[in-house]
């Protein structure tokens, strides 16, 4: 086992990273109780956050990167230790020291690409917009109803961009006037944060934030939760406000004005997964339901582990970026769920939970049993 430095000396550059909340926890071990990860192997937080407060903290092995941030044992603790700022201290201690185990490098491949190309996937940044040629999408310009912020994984992955596709056809029949920023969008930089490496993060955000001033851009819609924390909660310590919303809330209320008008019906059987960045941590439940409820003859129903409870899909705090080995795999339990109450559809609203259960249904080979799909891409088929 190898410790970072000693004692004393840790602690405090603990509490510098942020984490000094940890002298607070009394050992009750509800933390390990509600974690994803006890599902799946032994992992605990408590241990974690007990060797943090004796300086002993190990930063050469995976534990400290496990978290998700899925936001879990936050809620839960009676003693209101912030687990997440304690887990993100240690890896930005890992990072200072270049410390990664194997299974973590492809997260210093990802900080590198964003360092480089805006992005953590390794594309061209000069390819950013490419997603969006053959459709009427404008370059954003001061004036227009919004910004759609499109983000990494819509704008270069291949599965999501089919979810960047519906979200235009979404909003340009509903005639909303809006522009995205093509080449001169940066990663949002929400889950690089979560790896350590802020100093990342504030580059990518400073820069996004004079894109934002310098085009006078006021109402932000996003895809992705991840770009819809960041921006609510953690843009705005650089001292700047925007109106973020996510496309769940906004496509609702373009049908609750009477802008988008859904035809024909999706005689499916849904269940929803709550994306742990649009649920717990920013208390979105309703707007993507009461979404898919206003489609016709759409069954929408719940799975085990829904809302407030939803089960991580393995995706956040970096972990999109990391290897997991298959059976640790929490994307896999979730499609379990989903199958176990007989749905045909597993819909969702975030580029990782999609990605993770697009891969877990390959792996369980459940091509044939279920779908996965953005809401939007729901609604979009509802157009015509
Ligand atoms: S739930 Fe809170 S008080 Fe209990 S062990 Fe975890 S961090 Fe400590
Ligand atoms: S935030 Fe979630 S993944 Fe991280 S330790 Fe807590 S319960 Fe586990």
């Amino acid at each position: 086992m190898e410790t970072i430095a000693p004692f004393i000396e840790v602690i405090d550059e603990i509490n510098e990273a942020g984490g000094e909340i940890y002298k607070l926890c009394f050992q009750c071990g509800l933390c390990d109780v509600v974690c994803p990860w006890n599902r799946v192997r032994n992992f605990s937080m408590r241990k974690i956050i007990r060797e943090a407060a004796f300086g002993l903290s190990e930063i050469d092995g995976e534990d400290i990167w496990r978290c998700t941030t899925c936001g879990s044992c936050p809620s839960q603790c009676p003693r209101g230790v912030k687990q997440i700022d304690v887990s993100v201290a240690l890896r930005r201690l890992a990072s200072e020291y270049e410390v990664f185990p194997a299974a973590v490098k492809p997260a210093r491949t990802a900080r590198a690409s964003l360092i480089s190309e805006g992005n953590p996937l390794q594309y061209d940044r000069a390819k950013r917009a490419d997603w969006a040629q053959g459709l009427a999408v404008k370059t954003y310009e001061e004036g227009m109803e919004a910004l759609y912020f499109v983000g990494c994984y819509f704008s270069y992955d291949p599965r999501m961009r089919k979810v960047a596709t519906a979200t235009v056809d979404i909003l340009e029949r509903a005639g909303v006037n809006f522009g995205i920023l093509g080449q001169k969008e940066n990663c949002c930089g929400e889950s690089i944060r979560k790896t350590g490496s802020e100093k990342v993060f504030r580059s990518l955000a400073k820069e996004n934030i004079k894109t934002f001033i310098d085009k006078g851009v006021k109402t932000i819609l996003v895809s992705s939760p991840h770009c819809y924390h960041t921006f609510k909660n953690e843009y705005p310590e650089f001292m700047v406000n925007f109106e973020i919303l996510h496309m769940s809330e906004f496509i609702l209320d373009l049908i609750r004005e009477g802008r988008l008008e859904l035809k024909g019906d999706y005689d499916k059987v849904v269940t929803y997964h709550d994306p742990c960045y649009l649920g717990r941590h920013n208390d979105i439940y309703d707007a993507p339901r009461d979404l898919l409820n206003s489609v016709s003859k759409l069954n929408l129903i719940e799975m085990a582990d829904s809302a407030k409870k939803s089960l991580c899909c393995g995706g956040g705090g970096g972990r999109i970026w990391m290897d997991t080995p298959q059976a640790e795999r929490f994307s896999d339990m979730r499609l379990k769920q989903a199958q176990a109450v007989g749905a045909q559809v597993l819909a969702t609203a975030c580029p990782y939970c999609i990605t993770n259960f697009e891969e877990s249904r390959l792996n369980l080979e459940f091509e044939d049993i279920l779908e996965v799909k953005d809401i939007t891409e729901i609604v979009s088929e509802m157009l015509t």
